[in-house]
């Protein structure tokens, strides 16, 4: 079966990166019997100068039809000043919209290796394995109104609204579960039921399906802010947790900061499972699209190669595939190779293109 797959680099070091990971795409070709084939598609701010939109409608046509989409980054300076709707990133929030995204998931991994990089002790972060599922279509990034007005004394008045539906909750519950089943079966649902109505909502939806379809699954419920400060004090209690957009966000980046670097992060966002087995898939790096660093060959190619293990394990169900590449980077990371972001005394400081090349030099010793 040849797997289809949409690459949209993007900006800065976003075909940096998708290059790197292209790489790796061959390696598994060659080595471990992946038939895929992949096709190209402008996003971000480089769509809007060729196509004057950063999300064409080819884009979405190409990555509805594909089986996963490897996203690199979007945006940079020079399109800062574009109307909101033109703006780089508006062409990610498209993909996500269109293809029908609800579901983040941004692992939280420590790499032995790295463990003195984090700005916690040691002890804190090592080891540590936690994934963040985060509602990623509802909530108060879409709700409306979402309006700017004028009141009479010639003040501003600005609205955002967060609506949560028992729909959208459930199926976020329910991805949530479901990983927590493929891990140590520990779910902590996180929200502001002491403060919101979609808390409340929340809380009790998570509940009912933890209590109707997964009792086997333990589950915690905690307050948003609590679960901030927990994170730092002792994030290794946490597994799985599930959250709202805008908490997931914030989370998400805090827990994503515990590891070290941002370059080293990846993160998959599925839409939900239709019934001929075919479910929406991008996977893309956490980091943005670095424009100090861009064209340097200094990019940490990590974030985008470990998406692409996220896609082995959620698209295509290659899980030993994953694991092998995982495993890859830990060595690297113990060989000492480092880029410049996460640089330390006494390591071999390489670039893009030679941490790639380390990595799949770890591939070829791991795999016989
Ligand atoms: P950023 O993630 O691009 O960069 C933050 C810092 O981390 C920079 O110093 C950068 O050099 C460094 N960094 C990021 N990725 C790295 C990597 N792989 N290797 C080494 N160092 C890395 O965030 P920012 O500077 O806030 O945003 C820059 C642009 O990216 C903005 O236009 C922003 O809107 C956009 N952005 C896009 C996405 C996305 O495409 N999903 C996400 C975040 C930000």
């Amino acid at each position: 079966m040849t797997h289809q797959i949409l690459l949209t680099p993007g900006d800065g070091i976003g075909p940096e990166v998708i290059e790197e990971t292209q790489r790796v795409l061959g390696w598994y070709a060659k080595n471990r019997n992946f038939a895929f084939h992949t096709d190209t598609a402008a996003v971000g701010g480089n769509a809007y100068e060729k196509f004057g939109t950063p999300g064409p409608d080819e884009t979405i046509a190409k990555a509805k039809a594909a089986d996963a989409v490897l996203f690199g980054a979007v945006g940079g300076p020079q399109w800062d000043k574009l109307p909101f709707a033109s703006k780089p990133e508006q062409g990610l929030l498209r993909l996500r919209k269109d293809l029908g995204l609800f579901a983040n998931l941004r692992p939280a991994l420590c790499f032995d290796a790295l463990k003195d990089a984090s700005s916690l002790k040691p002890e804190i972060v090592s080891g540590l394995d936690i994934l963040i599922v985060r509602e990623l279509t509802g909530g108060v990034y879409f709700g409306e109104p979402k309006e700017t007005t004028t009141l009479p004394d010639g003040q501003k008045r600005a609205v955002d609204t967060q609506v949560y539906t028992t729909h959208e909750i459930a199926r976020i519950a329910r991805v949530a579960f479901e990983l927590a089943g493929l891990r140590s079966k520990r779910v902590a649902s996180a929200e502001k039921s002491n403060v919101m109505v979609t808390g409340v909502l929340w809380r009790e939806v998570v509940s009912e399906i933890h209590k109707k379809e997964f009792p086997h699954i333990e589950l915690s419920h905690v307050l948003a802010d609590n679960c901030a400060m927990q994170l730092v004090r002792n994030p290794k209690q946490y597994d799985v947790i599930v959250t709202d957009n805008l908490f997931g966000d914030v989370l998400s980046d805090e827990a994503a900061q515990l590891t070290g670097s941002i370059g080293m992060l990846p993160s998959a966002s599925l839409g939900a499972k239709q019934a001929n087995g075919r479910q929406a898939a991008l996977y893309e790096p956490i980091h943005g699209s670095a424009p100090d660093i861009a064209g340097k060959g200094l990019a940490n190619p990590i974030a985008g190669i470990l998406s692409f293990a996220m896609c082995l394990r959620y698209s295509f169900g290659r899980i030993e595939d994953a694991q092998l590449l995982e495993r890859a980077v830990d060595r690297v990371l113990a060989e000492g190779f480092r880029t410049a972001d996460i640089m330390q005394p006494g390591m071999t400081k390489v670039g893009t293109a030679q941490m790639t090349d380390a990595i799949l030099k770890a591939l070829d010793k791991l795999a016989v």
